[in-house]
């Protein structure tokens, strides 16, 4: 059981579309380093959807802004990280080439629609507004690309929809515009932050629906962000599990569900709501994310684990690779026996008992 060598991932894939090794983003704060990201490797293939999970301040969206060059001050990606795309390292481009590549091969789908959108202008011509940017599209032709993207995601009636301004839409129609947007230039993949959460569950199964339709008809890769396992087994075929800056548990979306190999993946499996399971039985993953300025040595789940012993406090778990794509970053995967002696996490212990 050795740790993988770094970057390496998705057994059999050839030439990953995206390729991130050793991804490190910091934020150079008065109070300290905030590690939000720290060593985080994974591929996405061509084609393929990969979730990745995990709670508030694990490090899932700064990931995201990293890929797309999107961090600001006073973050800094750190020397030593890599981010490849399509055959090219994106940290070293020119801001010039970058902005080519972002909403051109690469595109973000943000969760809350409404704030990613100009009140002003109406949505038609914010999405046309990219083919004239990216393609030079003349004005008559951008429009209408816009209303044909609007068509293709489901819109109603997308002519006179896309004459209508942000707040004349619902939720669910905002976010189809979004993804218009995101289709516009046919990028060769989506990053995908959070994009039903604002959503009420109908519309949120809509929404997922179509980028699972639209993927297959375009071939689209999407990297999916999310903190619901739920959205995850509906639209991924590869997961990776983040928690305080690192990933912890990789997998197929299937063999992660029924046999989720890092506890914290097991948490948050307990924790989600599923057919037949009564609410009062789901479980909650005790205490929260460590700050990031002050992760802890040893395991970062340390305080929240009911498994943890004194190898557990002594020695950072690097990620083990458990063969079929799987890897786990917890030493019980060298010392499996250990799981047969669960106890109250210590993050547990210190919540007063209501
Ligand atoms: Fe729990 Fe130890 Fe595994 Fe960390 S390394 S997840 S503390 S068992």
């Amino acid at each position: 059981m050795t740790p993988p060598p770094k970057g390496a991932d998705a057994p059999g894939a050839e030439a990953p579309l995206l390729s991130v090794t050793d991804l490190r983003t910091y934020f150079h704060t008065n109070n300290g380093v905030a590690r939000a990201v720290d060593g985080v490797s994974f591929t996405v293939a061509q084609g393929e959807t990969v979730g990745l999970v995990g709670e508030s301040g694990c490090g899932k969206s700064v990931t995201a802004l990293s890929l797309m060059r999107l961090i600001q001050s006073p973050g800094r990606i750190e020397p030593g990280s890599s981010v490849r795309f399509e055959g090219t390292e994106l940290l070293t481009l020119s801001e010039a080439d970058m902005r080519r590549v972002r909403g051109n091969r690469m595109a973000m789908v943000f969760q809350e629609p409404m704030s990613a959108l100009n009140p002003v202008f109406t949505v038609g011509d914010q999405i046309a507004e990219v083919a004239r940017i990216h393609s030079r599209a003349s004005r008559r032709d951008a429009w209408r690309q816009a209303v044909a993207m609007l068509e293709l995601t489901g819109m109603p009636a997308p002519e006179q929809r896309a004459h209508e301004y942000p707040h004349q839409l619902s939720g669910g129609m905002r976010q189809r515009v979004l993804i218009a947007m995101a289709l516009m230039m046919n990028p060769a993949l989506i990053v995908a932050d959070e994009p039903t959460t604002a959503l009420d569950v109908t519309i949120q199964a809509q929404i997922l629906e179509l980028l699972a339709d639209l993927q297959r008809r375009t071939g689209t890769s999407i990297l999916m962000i999310t903190h619901d396992l739920g959205v995850i087994a509906e639209t991924a075929r590869r997961v990776i599990v983040m928690y305080a800056g690192e990933v912890v548990e990789q997998s197929a979306v299937g063999p992660l569900f029924a046999t989720p190999h890092h506890p914290y993946t097991e948490g948050l499996l307990a924790a989600m709501p599923r057919m037949g399971r009564r609410r009062d039985r789901l479980r909650v993953i005790p205490g929260t994310v460590p700050p990031p300025t002050d992760w802890p040595t040893g395991c970062r789940f340390r305080a929240r684990c009911q498994y943890s012993w004194d190898r557990c406090a002594n020695e950072h778990p690097p990620l083990y690779d458990l063969g079929d794509g799987r890897r786990s970053r917890c030493h019980l995967a060298v010392e499996p026996g250990r799981r047969a002696h669960p106890h109250e996490p210590l993050a547990a212990q210190a919540v007063p008992a209501r």
